[in-house]
Protein backbone atom coordinates (compact mmCIF):
# COMPACT_ATOMS: atom_id res chain seq x y z
CA UNK A 1 0.00 0.00 0.00
CA UNK A 2 1.29 3.55 -0.60
CA UNK A 3 1.18 6.40 0.40
CA UNK A 4 -2.59 7.87 0.44
CA UNK A 5 -1.89 11.70 1.42
CA UNK A 6 0.60 13.98 0.96
CA UNK A 7 0.92 16.38 3.52
CA UNK A 8 -1.39 20.19 2.50
CA UNK A 9 0.75 23.32 2.17
CA UNK A 10 -1.75 24.37 5.07
CA UNK A 11 -0.80 21.54 7.37
CA UNK A 12 3.25 21.81 6.43
CA UNK A 13 3.05 25.57 7.63
CA UNK A 14 1.60 24.95 10.72
CA UNK A 15 3.79 22.32 11.86
CA UNK A 16 6.93 24.40 11.20
CA UNK A 17 5.26 26.94 13.18
CA UNK A 18 5.02 24.44 16.07
CA UNK A 19 1.26 25.41 16.19
CA UNK A 20 0.14 22.22 16.37
CA UNK A 21 2.95 19.74 17.87
CA UNK A 22 4.72 22.15 20.10
CA UNK A 23 6.35 19.13 22.57
CA UNK A 24 5.65 15.91 23.86
CA UNK A 25 3.27 17.42 25.99
CA UNK A 26 0.97 18.28 23.55
CA UNK A 27 0.88 14.93 21.84
CA UNK A 28 -0.43 13.44 25.58
CA UNK A 29 -2.75 16.24 25.77
CA UNK A 30 -4.20 15.37 22.29
CA UNK A 31 -4.39 11.83 22.96
CA UNK A 32 -5.46 11.67 26.14
CA UNK A 33 -7.92 14.15 25.15
CA UNK A 34 -9.18 11.60 22.20
CA UNK A 35 -9.70 8.92 25.09
CA UNK A 36 -11.53 10.60 27.36
CA UNK A 37 -14.36 11.74 24.11
CA UNK A 38 -13.95 8.15 23.84
CA UNK A 39 -15.57 7.95 26.73
CA UNK A 40 -12.64 5.37 27.89
CA UNK A 41 -12.83 4.85 31.74
CA UNK A 42 -8.92 3.48 31.97
CA UNK A 43 -6.46 5.77 30.21
CA UNK A 44 -3.01 4.67 30.57
CA UNK A 45 0.15 6.61 29.29
CA UNK A 46 3.54 5.18 29.02
CA UNK A 47 6.22 7.09 28.17
CA UNK A 48 10.00 6.74 27.26
CA UNK A 49 12.61 9.18 28.11
CA UNK A 50 9.73 11.81 28.99
CA UNK A 51 8.60 11.09 25.82
CA UNK A 52 10.83 11.98 23.49
CA UNK A 53 11.51 8.26 22.30
CA UNK A 54 7.90 6.95 23.26
CA UNK A 55 4.59 7.98 24.01
CA UNK A 56 1.79 5.02 24.48
CA UNK A 57 -1.81 5.86 25.00
CA UNK A 58 -4.05 2.93 25.84
CA UNK A 59 -7.72 3.19 26.31
CA UNK A 60 -10.26 0.77 26.66
CA UNK A 61 -12.75 3.65 25.02
CA UNK A 62 -15.60 3.10 22.42
CA UNK A 63 -12.51 1.97 19.70
CA UNK A 64 -12.56 2.62 16.29
CA UNK A 65 -13.24 0.52 13.09
CA UNK A 66 -11.30 0.18 9.99
CA UNK A 67 -12.40 3.34 8.27
CA UNK A 68 -12.29 5.62 11.17
CA UNK A 69 -8.31 4.22 11.75
CA UNK A 70 -7.89 5.14 8.20
CA UNK A 71 -9.23 8.91 8.26
CA UNK A 72 -8.16 9.70 11.92
CA UNK A 73 -4.42 9.91 9.78
CA UNK A 74 -5.84 12.27 7.55
CA UNK A 75 -5.99 16.64 7.87
CA UNK A 76 -9.45 17.98 8.27
CA UNK A 77 -10.40 14.13 9.54
CA UNK A 78 -13.73 14.25 11.29
CA UNK A 79 -15.61 10.75 12.60
CA UNK A 80 -18.62 10.38 14.52
CA UNK A 81 -17.92 11.02 18.11
CA UNK A 82 -16.53 14.35 16.54
CA UNK A 83 -19.06 16.49 16.16
CA UNK A 84 -20.54 17.25 19.79
CA UNK A 85 -20.53 21.11 20.30
CA UNK A 86 -18.55 21.83 23.82
CA UNK A 87 -16.58 23.29 25.36
CA UNK A 88 -13.73 21.01 24.74
CA UNK A 89 -14.71 20.80 21.25
CA UNK A 90 -14.18 25.13 20.70
CA UNK A 91 -10.85 24.80 23.23
CA UNK A 92 -8.87 22.84 20.62
CA UNK A 93 -11.39 23.67 17.41
CA UNK A 94 -9.24 24.19 13.94
CA UNK A 95 -6.71 22.43 14.54
CA UNK A 96 -8.54 19.07 16.13
CA UNK A 97 -9.04 17.41 12.86
CA UNK A 98 -5.15 18.31 12.03
CA UNK A 99 -3.42 16.95 15.04
CA UNK A 100 -3.39 13.33 14.26
CA UNK A 101 -2.23 13.44 10.79
CA UNK A 102 0.46 16.52 12.56
CA UNK A 103 1.81 13.97 15.01
CA UNK A 104 2.06 11.41 12.42
CA UNK A 105 4.30 13.84 9.91
CA UNK A 106 6.83 13.90 12.72
CA UNK A 107 7.09 11.15 14.04
CA UNK A 108 6.47 6.89 13.49
CA UNK A 109 2.89 6.76 14.57
CA UNK A 110 0.88 3.90 15.25
CA UNK A 111 -3.06 3.64 16.06
CA UNK A 112 -4.39 0.52 16.65
CA UNK A 113 -8.34 0.16 17.65
CA UNK A 114 -11.40 -2.00 18.35
CA UNK A 115 -14.79 -1.79 18.85
CA UNK A 116 -15.62 -5.37 20.36
CA UNK A 117 -12.12 -6.60 21.31
CA UNK A 118 -12.50 -9.52 18.71
CA UNK A 119 -11.20 -8.17 15.78
CA UNK A 120 -8.80 -5.13 15.44
CA UNK A 121 -6.95 -2.53 13.14
CA UNK A 122 -3.82 -1.03 12.78
CA UNK A 123 -2.40 1.73 10.58
CA UNK A 124 1.38 2.97 10.70
CA UNK A 125 2.71 6.19 9.32
CA UNK A 126 6.41 7.35 9.12
CA UNK A 127 7.15 11.02 8.37
CA UNK A 128 3.52 11.30 7.04
CA UNK A 129 3.61 8.28 4.46
CA UNK A 130 1.61 5.24 5.51
CA UNK A 131 3.92 2.43 6.68
CA UNK A 132 1.59 -0.38 6.79
CA UNK A 133 -2.05 -1.42 7.81
CA UNK A 134 -4.34 -3.87 8.40
CA UNK A 135 -5.93 -6.16 11.01
CA UNK A 136 -4.57 -6.84 13.93
CA UNK A 137 -5.35 -8.49 17.76
CA UNK A 138 -6.27 -5.69 19.81
CA UNK A 139 -8.36 -5.13 23.37
CA UNK A 140 -11.52 -2.87 22.88
CA UNK A 141 -10.59 0.35 22.61
CA UNK A 142 -7.84 2.28 21.65
CA UNK A 143 -3.49 2.48 21.50
CA UNK A 144 -1.44 5.13 20.33
CA UNK A 145 1.93 4.92 19.98
CA UNK A 146 4.36 7.54 18.95
CA UNK A 147 7.89 7.03 18.78
CA UNK A 148 10.96 9.16 17.54
CA UNK A 149 9.14 12.84 18.27
CA UNK A 150 10.35 15.12 15.62
CA UNK A 151 13.08 12.93 14.35
CA UNK A 152 12.61 14.25 10.95
CA UNK A 153 12.32 18.14 12.06
CA UNK A 154 15.80 18.85 13.76
CA UNK A 155 15.14 22.53 14.40
CA UNK A 156 11.87 21.86 16.45
CA UNK A 157 14.24 18.91 18.46
CA UNK A 158 16.68 21.07 19.04
CA UNK A 159 13.88 23.39 20.95
CA UNK A 160 12.74 20.80 23.43
CA UNK A 161 13.96 20.62 27.01
CA UNK A 162 15.99 17.71 28.91
CA UNK A 163 13.78 15.34 29.58
CA UNK A 164 13.08 15.90 32.72
CA UNK A 165 11.52 19.01 32.37
CA UNK A 166 9.27 17.53 29.36
CA UNK A 167 8.32 14.93 31.99
CA UNK A 168 7.61 17.84 34.32
CA UNK A 169 5.20 19.42 32.18
CA UNK A 170 3.40 15.89 31.11
CA UNK A 171 3.12 15.38 34.67
CA UNK A 172 1.69 18.73 35.37
CA UNK A 173 -1.26 18.35 32.78
CA UNK A 174 -1.56 14.99 33.62
CA UNK A 175 -2.53 15.86 37.19
CA UNK A 176 -4.92 18.66 35.21
CA UNK A 177 -7.02 16.37 33.78
CA UNK A 178 -6.88 14.24 36.17
CA UNK A 179 -8.51 16.38 38.05
CA UNK A 180 -11.03 17.33 35.99
CA UNK A 181 -11.86 13.70 35.49
CA UNK A 182 -12.45 11.99 39.07
CA UNK A 183 -14.39 9.05 37.26
CA UNK A 184 -11.76 8.14 35.02
CA UNK A 185 -9.26 5.84 36.55
CA UNK A 186 -5.30 7.78 34.78
CA UNK A 187 -1.75 6.14 35.31
CA UNK A 188 0.85 7.91 34.16
CA UNK A 189 4.84 5.63 33.20
CA UNK A 190 7.77 6.97 32.60
CA UNK A 191 10.55 4.46 31.95
CA UNK A 192 8.93 1.77 34.45
CA UNK A 193 8.14 4.66 37.35
CA UNK A 194 4.72 5.75 37.98
CA UNK A 195 4.33 9.24 38.31
CA UNK A 196 0.37 9.22 38.53
CA UNK A 197 -2.44 6.55 39.59
CA UNK A 198 -5.79 7.35 39.92
CA UNK A 199 -8.58 4.98 41.17
CA UNK A 200 -11.51 6.51 39.56
CA UNK A 201 -13.24 6.54 43.20
CA UNK A 202 -15.86 9.66 42.20
CA UNK A 203 -14.29 10.67 45.56
CA UNK A 204 -12.43 14.54 45.59
CA UNK A 205 -10.50 13.83 48.63
CA UNK A 206 -9.07 10.65 47.32
CA UNK A 207 -8.19 12.03 44.23
CA UNK A 208 -6.19 14.88 45.88
CA UNK A 209 -4.34 12.62 48.21
CA UNK A 210 -3.50 10.70 45.23
CA UNK A 211 -2.43 13.75 43.26
CA UNK A 212 -1.00 15.60 46.37
CA UNK A 213 -0.09 12.78 49.12
CA UNK A 214 -2.43 12.38 52.21
CA UNK A 215 -1.77 15.18 53.86
CA UNK A 216 -3.09 17.66 51.36
CA UNK A 217 -6.21 15.02 51.49
CA UNK A 218 -6.86 15.47 55.07
CA UNK A 219 -6.40 19.44 54.64
CA UNK A 220 -9.40 20.03 52.32
CA UNK A 221 -11.97 22.64 52.60
CA UNK A 222 -14.84 22.59 50.30
CA UNK A 223 -17.60 25.37 49.43
CA UNK A 224 -20.22 25.53 46.31
CA UNK A 225 -22.06 27.85 44.67
CA UNK A 226 -24.57 28.95 41.56
CA UNK A 227 -24.53 32.25 40.27
CA UNK A 228 -25.58 33.23 36.65
CA UNK A 229 -26.34 30.15 35.37
CA UNK A 230 -22.90 29.17 36.54
CA UNK A 231 -22.39 25.76 39.23
CA UNK A 232 -19.23 26.26 41.01
CA UNK A 233 -16.81 23.65 42.90
CA UNK A 234 -14.30 24.71 44.97
CA UNK A 235 -11.58 22.81 46.45
CA UNK A 236 -9.33 24.37 48.96
CA UNK A 237 -6.24 23.44 50.83
CA UNK A 238 -5.45 24.61 54.29
CA UNK A 239 -3.06 27.43 54.12
CA UNK A 240 -0.63 25.67 56.26
CA UNK A 241 0.39 23.70 53.12
CA UNK A 242 0.82 26.18 50.52
CA UNK A 243 3.35 26.37 47.60
CA UNK A 244 6.30 28.77 46.17
CA UNK A 245 4.40 29.65 43.29
CA UNK A 246 0.20 30.08 41.16
CA UNK A 247 0.60 26.79 39.44
CA UNK A 248 -1.33 24.17 41.87
CA UNK A 249 -4.14 26.64 41.65
CA UNK A 250 -6.09 25.03 38.96
CA UNK A 251 -9.11 26.68 37.19
CA UNK A 252 -11.31 23.96 35.45
CA UNK A 253 -14.02 25.09 33.08
CA UNK A 254 -16.67 22.14 32.15
CA UNK A 255 -13.85 19.60 32.85
CA UNK A 256 -10.96 21.11 30.83
CA UNK A 257 -8.20 22.55 32.30
CA UNK A 258 -7.73 26.79 31.18
CA UNK A 259 -6.12 29.69 32.98
CA UNK A 260 -7.66 32.82 33.77
CA UNK A 261 -5.78 35.04 35.30
CA UNK A 262 -8.61 37.38 37.51
CA UNK A 263 -9.80 33.85 38.99
CA UNK A 264 -6.43 32.87 39.92
CA UNK A 265 -6.16 36.43 41.13
CA UNK A 266 -9.18 36.32 43.24
CA UNK A 267 -8.35 32.59 44.69
CA UNK A 268 -4.59 34.18 46.04
CA UNK A 269 -6.09 37.34 47.14
CA UNK A 270 -8.56 35.13 49.12
CA UNK A 271 -5.70 33.95 50.76
CA UNK A 272 -4.17 37.30 52.11
CA UNK A 273 -2.54 37.20 55.41
CA UNK A 274 -3.49 33.83 55.69
CA UNK A 275 -0.03 32.95 53.81
CA UNK A 276 3.39 34.36 54.03
CA UNK A 277 4.26 37.06 51.65
CA UNK A 278 4.93 35.19 48.06
CA UNK A 279 3.36 32.03 49.02
CA UNK A 280 0.46 30.93 47.07
CA UNK A 281 -2.16 28.08 47.94
CA UNK A 282 -3.37 25.02 46.65
CA UNK A 283 -6.94 25.23 45.04
CA UNK A 284 -9.13 23.49 42.39
CA UNK A 285 -11.98 25.57 40.94
CA UNK A 286 -14.33 23.83 39.25
CA UNK A 287 -16.80 25.68 36.87
CA UNK A 288 -19.76 24.27 34.88
CA UNK A 289 -20.75 27.23 32.50
CA UNK A 290 -22.58 27.53 29.19
CA UNK A 291 -19.43 27.57 26.53
CA UNK A 292 -20.86 30.30 24.60
CA UNK A 293 -20.18 32.66 27.37
CA UNK A 294 -16.44 31.90 27.29
CA UNK A 295 -13.99 33.36 24.97
CA UNK A 296 -11.08 30.88 23.89
CA UNK A 297 -8.56 32.79 22.22
CA UNK A 298 -7.45 31.77 18.56
CA UNK A 299 -4.86 29.88 19.67
CA UNK A 300 -4.66 26.32 20.89
CA UNK A 301 -1.85 26.39 22.45
CA UNK A 302 -2.88 28.81 24.80
CA UNK A 303 -5.32 28.17 27.20
CA UNK A 304 -5.60 31.78 28.39
CA UNK A 305 -9.70 31.72 28.64
CA UNK A 306 -12.05 35.13 29.66
CA UNK A 307 -15.48 34.37 30.63
CA UNK A 308 -18.35 37.12 30.02
CA UNK A 309 -19.34 36.97 33.35
CA UNK A 310 -16.29 37.10 35.44
CA UNK A 311 -17.02 39.74 37.47
CA UNK A 312 -19.85 38.27 39.59
CA UNK A 313 -18.10 34.79 39.53
CA UNK A 314 -14.86 36.33 41.31
CA UNK A 315 -17.49 38.01 43.92
CA UNK A 316 -19.36 34.83 44.64
CA UNK A 317 -15.69 33.22 45.00
CA UNK A 318 -13.85 35.62 47.25
CA UNK A 319 -17.23 35.26 49.36
CA UNK A 320 -16.74 31.46 49.03
CA UNK A 321 -12.87 31.34 49.97
CA UNK A 322 -13.95 33.49 52.96
CA UNK A 323 -16.48 31.31 54.07
CA UNK A 324 -14.53 28.25 54.10
CA UNK A 325 -11.69 29.98 55.84
CA UNK A 326 -13.17 31.29 58.53
CA UNK A 327 -15.26 28.24 59.53
CA UNK A 328 -12.68 25.88 60.24
CA UNK A 329 -9.73 25.46 62.73
CA UNK A 330 -6.14 26.35 61.30
CA UNK A 331 -3.97 25.51 63.87
CA UNK A 332 -0.40 24.01 62.34
CA UNK A 333 0.52 20.97 63.98
CA UNK A 334 4.56 20.94 64.06
CA UNK A 335 6.00 18.42 62.38
CA UNK A 336 8.56 17.03 64.86
CA UNK A 337 12.02 16.01 64.11
CA UNK A 338 13.05 12.86 65.70
CA UNK A 339 16.48 10.69 66.43
CA UNK A 340 17.52 7.95 64.49
CA UNK A 341 20.47 5.82 65.74
CA UNK A 342 21.51 5.12 62.25
CA UNK A 343 21.09 8.03 59.96
CA UNK A 344 21.21 10.84 63.54
CA UNK A 345 18.86 12.77 62.47
CA UNK A 346 15.78 12.58 60.60
CA UNK A 347 12.80 13.94 59.70
CA UNK A 348 9.86 11.82 60.44
CA UNK A 349 6.08 12.56 59.07
CA UNK A 350 4.01 12.42 62.03
CA UNK A 351 1.96 15.03 60.26
CA UNK A 352 -1.33 14.37 62.26
CA UNK A 353 -4.42 16.25 62.70
CA UNK A 354 -7.04 16.31 65.27
CA UNK A 355 -9.79 14.92 62.71
CA UNK A 356 -13.09 14.80 64.51
CA UNK A 357 -12.74 18.19 66.63
CA UNK A 358 -12.29 20.02 63.68
CA UNK A 359 -15.07 18.82 61.40
CA UNK A 360 -17.03 19.23 64.79
CA UNK A 361 -16.25 22.11 65.96
CA UNK A 362 -16.28 23.37 62.07
CA UNK A 363 -20.22 22.60 61.24
CA UNK A 364 -20.88 24.62 64.78
CA UNK A 365 -19.56 27.97 63.39
CA UNK A 366 -20.75 27.26 59.62
CA UNK A 367 -24.14 28.14 60.26
CA UNK A 368 -22.77 31.12 62.35
CA UNK A 369 -19.84 33.09 60.74
CA UNK A 370 -18.09 35.59 63.08
CA UNK A 371 -18.79 38.69 62.98
CA UNK A 372 -17.45 40.62 65.50
CA UNK A 373 -19.08 44.17 66.17
CA UNK A 374 -16.46 46.45 66.29
CA UNK A 375 -16.81 49.52 68.63
CA UNK A 376 -15.86 52.66 67.41
CA UNK A 377 -14.05 54.22 70.11
CA UNK A 378 -10.52 55.20 71.04
CA UNK A 379 -9.75 52.85 73.33
CA UNK A 380 -10.90 49.88 70.79
CA UNK A 381 -8.86 50.76 68.33
CA UNK A 382 -5.28 49.41 70.38
CA UNK A 383 -5.45 46.02 71.88
CA UNK A 384 -6.04 47.19 75.65
CA UNK A 385 -7.22 45.18 78.53
CA UNK A 386 -11.36 44.70 79.82
CA UNK A 387 -10.96 43.47 83.08
CA UNK A 388 -14.72 42.08 83.54
CA UNK A 389 -14.67 41.01 79.78
CA UNK A 390 -16.31 37.81 80.92
CA UNK A 391 -18.00 38.37 84.09
CA UNK A 392 -21.09 40.93 82.77
CA UNK A 393 -22.41 38.42 80.20
CA UNK A 394 -25.41 36.42 80.26
CA UNK A 395 -25.67 32.81 79.80
CA UNK A 396 -26.84 32.75 76.63
CA UNK A 397 -24.19 35.17 75.20
CA UNK A 398 -21.38 33.29 76.79
CA UNK A 399 -23.02 30.17 75.29
CA UNK A 400 -23.11 31.77 72.06
CA UNK A 401 -19.76 32.95 72.21
CA UNK A 402 -18.70 29.46 72.90
CA UNK A 403 -20.37 28.25 69.77
CA UNK A 404 -18.10 31.04 67.67
CA UNK A 405 -14.92 30.22 69.27
CA UNK A 406 -12.17 29.12 66.68
CA UNK A 407 -9.83 28.27 69.10
CA UNK A 408 -10.14 24.54 71.06
CA UNK A 409 -10.72 24.88 75.05
CA UNK A 410 -7.17 24.62 76.67
CA UNK A 411 -5.67 26.20 79.36
CA UNK A 412 -2.86 28.55 80.12
CA UNK A 413 0.66 27.17 81.45
CA UNK A 414 3.07 29.74 80.82
CA UNK A 415 4.74 32.21 79.21
CA UNK A 416 8.72 31.63 78.10
CA UNK A 417 10.69 34.04 76.52
CA UNK A 418 8.51 36.90 77.69
CA UNK A 419 7.15 36.10 74.22
CA UNK A 420 5.49 32.66 74.21
CA UNK A 421 2.37 31.65 75.53
CA UNK A 422 1.86 28.15 76.71
CA UNK A 423 -1.61 26.33 76.69
CA UNK A 424 -2.77 22.67 76.97
CA UNK A 425 -5.53 20.34 76.33
CA UNK A 426 -5.62 16.48 76.19
CA UNK A 427 -4.63 17.15 72.20
CA UNK A 428 -1.78 18.23 73.06
CA UNK A 429 0.44 21.27 74.08
CA UNK A 430 -0.33 24.59 72.22
CA UNK A 431 2.62 27.52 71.85
CA UNK A 432 1.11 30.96 71.25
CA UNK A 433 3.34 34.28 70.11
CA UNK A 434 2.12 36.50 71.89
CA UNK A 435 2.78 39.38 69.09
CA UNK A 436 1.40 38.08 66.37
CA UNK A 437 -1.90 37.61 68.48
CA UNK A 438 -2.09 41.20 69.12
CA UNK A 439 -1.44 41.75 66.09
CA UNK A 440 -4.09 39.99 64.59
CA UNK A 441 -6.34 41.49 66.83
CA UNK A 442 -5.67 45.05 65.99
CA UNK A 443 -5.26 44.19 62.23
CA UNK A 444 -9.25 43.33 61.76
CA UNK A 445 -9.79 46.35 64.36
CA UNK A 446 -7.85 48.39 62.43
CA UNK A 447 -8.88 46.87 58.93
CA UNK A 448 -12.88 47.28 59.85
CA UNK A 449 -12.09 51.14 60.85
CA UNK A 450 -10.18 52.07 57.57
CA UNK A 451 -13.00 50.78 55.59
CA UNK A 452 -15.48 52.91 57.61
CA UNK A 453 -16.76 55.90 55.39
CA UNK A 454 -17.65 58.06 58.87
CA UNK A 455 -14.83 57.52 61.11
CA UNK A 456 -14.18 59.36 63.75
CA UNK A 457 -11.27 62.11 63.31
CA UNK A 458 -9.75 64.50 65.29
CA UNK A 459 -8.32 67.82 64.77
CA UNK A 460 -5.00 68.90 65.50
CA UNK A 461 -4.30 72.09 68.31
CA UNK A 462 -1.22 72.00 66.25
CA UNK A 463 -1.42 71.74 62.28
CA UNK A 464 1.89 69.28 61.21
CA UNK A 465 3.37 70.70 58.05
CA UNK A 466 4.78 68.05 55.47
CA UNK A 467 6.98 68.81 52.99
CA UNK A 468 7.54 66.95 49.85
CA UNK A 469 9.28 66.36 46.81
CA UNK A 470 7.76 68.05 43.76
CA UNK A 471 6.63 64.48 42.37
CA UNK A 472 5.32 63.73 45.77
CA UNK A 473 3.62 66.62 45.92
CA UNK A 474 1.77 66.21 42.23
CA UNK A 475 0.25 62.87 43.44
CA UNK A 476 -1.00 64.30 46.42
CA UNK A 477 -2.68 66.71 44.99
CA UNK A 478 -4.49 64.08 42.24
CA UNK A 479 -5.40 62.20 45.97
CA UNK A 480 -6.17 64.69 48.05
CA UNK A 481 -9.94 63.15 48.00
CA UNK A 482 -8.43 60.04 48.89
CA UNK A 483 -7.16 60.79 51.82
CA UNK A 484 -9.84 63.22 53.02
CA UNK A 485 -11.87 59.88 53.13
CA UNK A 486 -10.19 58.49 55.52
CA UNK A 487 -9.68 61.17 57.75
CA UNK A 488 -6.65 62.60 56.88
CA UNK A 489 -7.04 66.26 56.02
CA UNK A 490 -4.32 68.31 54.05
CA UNK A 491 -4.36 71.60 53.06
CA UNK A 492 -1.81 72.63 50.16
CA UNK A 493 0.50 75.53 51.38
CA UNK A 494 3.52 76.98 49.47
CA UNK A 495 5.73 75.09 47.07
CA UNK A 496 5.60 71.27 47.54
CA UNK A 497 4.60 72.08 51.23
CA UNK A 498 1.20 70.58 52.79
CA UNK A 499 -0.41 71.04 56.23
CA UNK A 500 -1.53 67.87 58.04
CA UNK A 501 -4.79 69.37 60.10
CA UNK A 502 -6.90 66.65 60.88
CA UNK A 503 -6.22 62.66 61.29
CA UNK A 504 -8.37 60.11 62.29
CA UNK A 505 -8.34 58.71 65.76
CA UNK A 506 -6.83 55.73 64.80
CA UNK A 507 -3.84 57.04 63.29
CA UNK A 508 -1.82 58.27 67.04
CA UNK A 509 -0.86 62.02 66.91
CA UNK A 510 2.67 60.52 67.41
CA UNK A 511 3.06 58.50 64.78
CA UNK A 512 0.81 60.56 62.14
CA UNK A 513 3.55 61.86 60.25
CA UNK A 514 5.46 58.60 59.98
CA UNK A 515 1.96 56.87 58.95
CA UNK A 516 1.11 59.68 56.28
CA UNK A 517 4.73 58.99 54.79
CA UNK A 518 4.18 55.52 54.26
CA UNK A 519 0.73 56.10 52.91
CA UNK A 520 2.68 58.13 50.27
CA UNK A 521 5.30 55.57 49.42
CA UNK A 522 2.70 52.75 49.02
CA UNK A 523 0.39 55.30 46.90
CA UNK A 524 3.47 56.30 44.82
CA UNK A 525 5.31 52.45 44.74
CA UNK A 526 1.60 51.41 43.52
CA UNK A 527 0.86 54.35 41.25
CA UNK A 528 -2.37 53.69 41.86
CA UNK A 529 -4.87 53.88 44.81
CA UNK A 530 -6.45 50.14 45.45
CA UNK A 531 -8.71 50.75 47.90
CA UNK A 532 -8.16 46.91 49.35
CA UNK A 533 -4.02 47.24 49.04
CA UNK A 534 -4.31 50.18 50.97
CA UNK A 535 -6.64 49.04 53.72
CA UNK A 536 -4.45 46.28 54.01
CA UNK A 537 -0.90 47.56 54.32
CA UNK A 538 -1.68 50.60 56.42
CA UNK A 539 -3.79 48.27 58.79
CA UNK A 540 -0.66 46.48 58.72
CA UNK A 541 1.70 49.47 59.89
CA UNK A 542 -0.14 50.56 62.56
CA UNK A 543 -1.56 47.22 63.97
CA UNK A 544 2.52 46.27 64.13
CA UNK A 545 3.10 49.22 65.84
CA UNK A 546 0.36 49.07 68.72
CA UNK A 547 0.47 45.46 69.55
CA UNK A 548 2.32 43.91 72.67
CA UNK A 549 5.20 43.24 72.00
CA UNK A 550 7.88 39.67 72.77
CA UNK A 551 9.47 40.46 75.60
CA UNK A 552 7.11 41.38 77.79
CA UNK A 553 6.04 39.77 80.53
CA UNK A 554 1.94 39.62 80.82
CA UNK A 555 -0.46 39.31 83.41
CA UNK A 556 -3.13 36.70 83.44
CA UNK A 557 -6.11 39.57 82.66
CA UNK A 558 -3.87 40.28 80.16
CA UNK A 559 -3.74 37.21 78.62
CA UNK A 560 -6.92 36.04 79.19
CA UNK A 561 -8.24 39.03 77.35
CA UNK A 562 -5.74 38.72 74.52
CA UNK A 563 -7.40 35.45 74.31
CA UNK A 564 -10.71 36.17 74.08
CA UNK A 565 -10.38 38.93 71.48
CA UNK A 566 -8.39 36.61 69.20
CA UNK A 567 -11.29 33.92 69.76
CA UNK A 568 -13.77 36.76 67.82
CA UNK A 569 -11.19 37.14 65.09
CA UNK A 570 -12.25 35.94 61.57
CA UNK A 571 -8.80 34.62 61.14
CA UNK A 572 -7.17 34.08 64.60
CA UNK A 573 -4.31 31.57 63.18
CA UNK A 574 -2.63 33.80 61.53
CA UNK A 575 -0.73 37.59 62.17
CA UNK A 576 -1.45 39.87 59.30
CA UNK A 577 2.00 39.15 57.63
CA UNK A 578 1.00 35.27 57.45
CA UNK A 579 2.98 33.82 60.40
CA UNK A 580 1.39 31.30 62.72
CA UNK A 581 -0.18 33.10 66.10
CA UNK A 582 -0.51 29.60 67.39
CA UNK A 583 1.16 26.34 67.13
CA UNK A 584 0.33 22.73 67.87
CA UNK A 585 2.28 19.94 69.33
CA UNK A 586 -0.10 16.78 69.90
CA UNK A 587 0.75 14.63 72.89
CA UNK A 588 1.16 11.52 71.02
CA UNK A 589 4.01 13.77 69.15
CA UNK A 590 5.24 14.65 72.73
CA UNK A 591 5.34 11.05 74.10
CA UNK A 592 7.23 9.90 70.83
CA UNK A 593 9.74 11.98 71.14
CA UNK A 594 10.59 11.34 74.27
CA UNK A 595 10.32 7.44 73.12
CA UNK A 596 7.72 6.41 75.36
CA UNK A 597 5.82 4.98 72.29
CA UNK A 598 7.22 3.73 68.96
CA UNK A 599 6.45 5.82 65.69
ZN1 LIG B 1 4.86 42.86 64.04
ZN1 LIG C 1 3.24 39.92 61.70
Amino acid sequence: MGKITKMSPHLANMIAAGEVVEKPSSVVKELVENAIDANAKNIRIFLQEGGLKEIKVVDDGEGMDEEDVRLAFLPHATSKIKTEYDLSRILSLGFRGEAIASIAAVSKMQIKSSRDGKGGYQVTYQAGSMLSSGPIPSNKGTTVTVENLFFNTPARLKYLKPVKNELASITYLMDRIALAHPEIRFMLINDNKTYLSTTASNQISSLMGEIYGLDVAKSLLEESFITDGVEARLVLVKPEIYRANKLEITLLVNGRYVKNYNITNAIVEGFRTYLPIGKYPVAVFYLEIDPTLVDVNVHPSKTEVKISNEEQIILKLTEAIHKALESTILIPTRQIYTMDNNVGYERVNIFELPRTIIQEESQATIETPLQPSIPIEKEETQFILKEDSTSYKTSTQAQKLEEQKKLPHFEYVGQVFGTYLIFQNEEGMYLMDQHAAAERINYEKNYELLGNANQPTQELLVPILLKFTKSEALFIEEHLLEFEKIGFLLEPMSNQDYVLRQVPLWAKLDNACEIIRKIFALLIENKKVDVITFRDSIAKQISCKGSIKANHALSRIEIDSLLEQLNQCKNPYTCPHGRPTIIKFSSNDLEKMFERIQS
